[in-house]
Parts: structure tokens; sequence; C-alpha cells
């Protein structure tokens, strides 16, 4: 890769746990780059509403398994707004509610489920050209050779009064949950939350949204790939 951002294909990977702010920082890096955005974390939270909505218990993998794989799962790559569809169902909003949240990370856990999205996000990177895609593991399993790979962290409070400012709960409740939700996503065995060796590290705890995206910018520059 390492293509002209504004001419080629360029792929930027944004990794990093719950709450460390890489929806916002995504979308808005996309945007000033002209670039399509993916939300690998809203497919993961699509097949999970699938699974609760067909009554299946997230903890049954081989269900769960089945679920996916008979879904119907879409989703757009505009940054300034995409939709994620389910079945032709438009499931934006539920995909957000706290059962979601809840079962998201035993689901996005059974090996057959990543398989699958693991695929469809290469797919769409690869028709996207030039993209920001953020997730768990995407500068160490789904795009290892993108052209930046940023591994987008802040402190646990931090991460803890952003997400309830969003979410309007409390930030105890929050910041358990998200303890919790890290502790599930980075020690499954499959394709865990991790760092990948060749990634930048940016801590956003003392760092406005518009800071990072403008030291992911320069970093881009530096690389050549803007
Ligand atoms: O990013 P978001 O918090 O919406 O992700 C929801 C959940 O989806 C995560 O807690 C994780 O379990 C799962 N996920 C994943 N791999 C990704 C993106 C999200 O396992 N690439």
């Amino acid at each position: 890769m390492g293509q002209n951002i504004r001419t080629g294909r360029c792929v930027v990977a944004v990794d990093g746990p719950s709450g460390s702010g890489k929806s916002t920082v995504s979308r808005r890096l996309a945007v000033s780059l002209d670039a399509r955005y993916l939300d690998t974390g809203a497919m993961y939270r699509a097949i999970t509403w699938a699974v609760l909505r067909s009554g299946v218990d997230p903890a049954d993998a081989e269900s769960v398994a089945k679920v996916a794989g008979e879904v119907e799962l879409r989703i757009g790559t505009d940054p300034r707004g995409y939709g994620v569809t389910v079945d032709g169902t438009v499931v934006d909003k539920e995909i957000r509610g706290p059962e979601v949240t809840a079962a998201v990370s035993a689901v996005s856990a059974v090996p057959a489920v990543r398989a699958l999205l693991v695929d469809r996000q290469r797919q769409m990177i690869d028709n996207a050209g030039r993209i920001v895609v953020e997730g768990r593991d995407i500068g160490s399993v789904v795009a290892p050779d993108a052209d930046l790979k940023v591994y987008l962290t802040a402190s646990e409070t931090a991460r803890a009064r952003r997400r309830s400012a969003e979410d309007a709960a409390d930030v105890t409740a929050t910041a358990a949950d998200l303890a919790r939700r890290d502790k599930l996503d980075s020690t499954r065995k499959t394709n865990p939350l991790q760092q990948a060796p060749d990634a930048v590290v940016l801590d956003s705890t003392e760092l406005g949204i518009d800071e990072v995206v403008a030291r992911l910018r320069d970093l881009l520059t530096e690389r050549g790939v803007q």
C-alpha cells in the first residue's frame, strides 16, 4: 500500500478499547480525507441483535454461528451517516441498546462469527480503496498491511466519563461495563483486542478530538500517504 490518499488506495486502521474515542476520531478523519469509514463494532452489534431477536443464548456458540450465517447484514460506509440493516430492518438505534451491549462480547468471541465478518470487512476494504476502519483487530488481523495503524487509548476514568455522557448513563455503572467488555475482548482466544506491534499508540486522555485527528493527519503526511 502506501499510495497517495487522495488518488489511490489507503487504509487507516484504528483499534482500541471501548470509549477511547475511536468512532468520533475515525469518522472525522474519514471526512477530512474524503475517505470511506467502516465501523466493525456495528457489524458485531448487528449480529448480536439478530441473535437476541431469534431467542438464541449468546453463550451457545453453535447456534450463534448459525444465526450469523443466515442473516443478511448490510452496513454503509459514509462517515457522515451510515445505516445498518439486518434482513432489511434498520437497526441503527437498537444495536446501541443495553441488551446488545451486554451480549456483544460473547457473540464476537465465537470464531465462526469472526471468520464471517473479517471476510466481509476485507471485501469492503478492497472495494473502498480509501477507508478508515475502526475496531479491535483491524491492524492485527483484518488489515495487517494498513498504511497507518493507530491504537487509541485513554484512562479508564476518561473513557467511562465520555461513554456515560454519550449514553446519559451513570458513570460508575458505565465504568464497570467498560471494564467487563475490555476484559472479555482482550482475553478471548480468537482475534483479541491487541495492539499491533507496528501501531502508533495515542493516549487521548488529555487530547481533544481535533488534536487527535490532526496528529493522525500529520502521521499520514510523514508517511507520504496524504
Ligand atoms: O466498537 P464497539 O464498542 O461498538 O464494539 C462492540 C463490541 O464488538 C466490542 O466490545 C467487541 O466485543 C466487538 N468487536 C470486536 N472486533 C471488532 C470490533 C468490535 O470483537 N473489530
